[in-house]
């Protein structure tokens, strides 16, 4: 089964329990096996800079979906947890999941983009990344522990 790592965010309505409990949904989705996650990581906004801290977590799936269907997936979980869209990035929000990779997988399509575009430059992203997986090897070919600065 496919390895998929989701970055997860939050700054609205309580961000520590919204990534905990969006763990928790992830957990009990049936075509979705829940192998790992990182702690929580505090950093702050992209973006507009008027908007509360986030908290960033990072979980390892194995998954019985295509890429499509786990965005979906993912899309809906948002919408359900009250993430409402205004059409703007980088808005504060309740929960945001990220697909970060989908094993090696490089795709672009008007709706998803893989792996992540951002997952190379966001710290908030490669240290819990680091913390699930120290000797993972980036879509790139990179070493992910080449990029990590402590
Ligand atoms: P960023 O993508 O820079 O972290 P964001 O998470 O705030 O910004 P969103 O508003 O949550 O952006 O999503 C915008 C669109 O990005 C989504 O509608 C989705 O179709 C698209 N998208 C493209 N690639 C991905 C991906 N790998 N994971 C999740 N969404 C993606
Ligand atoms: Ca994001
Ligand atoms: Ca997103």
């Amino acid at each position: 089964m496919p390895t998929v790592y989701i970055g997860l965010g939050s700054n609205l309505n309580n961000p520590i329990y919204q990534i905990k409990k969006a763990l928790r949904i992830l957990a009990t989705i049936p075509t979705v096996s829940l192998k790992k996650y990182s702690s929580l990581y505090r950093s702050k906004a992209v973006g507009p800079k008027n908007q509360p801290d986030y908290i960033n977590s990072v979980a390892v799936l194995s998954v019985k979906l295509s890429p499509f269907q786990l965005l979906k997936k993912l899309q809906t979980i948002e919408i359900e947890r009250g993430r409402t869209r205004t059409g703007k990035r980088w808005q504060a929000r309740i929960l945001d999941l990220d697909i970060l990779m989908y094993d090696n997988k490089q795709l672009q399509s008007s709706n998803l983009i893989l792996p992540h575009p951002e997952l190379y430059n966001r710290m908030f992203v490669l240290q819990p990344l680091y913390e699930c997986v120290p000797d993972l090897i980036l879509p790139n070919g990179q070493q992910l522990q080449d990029l990590i600065r402590i």
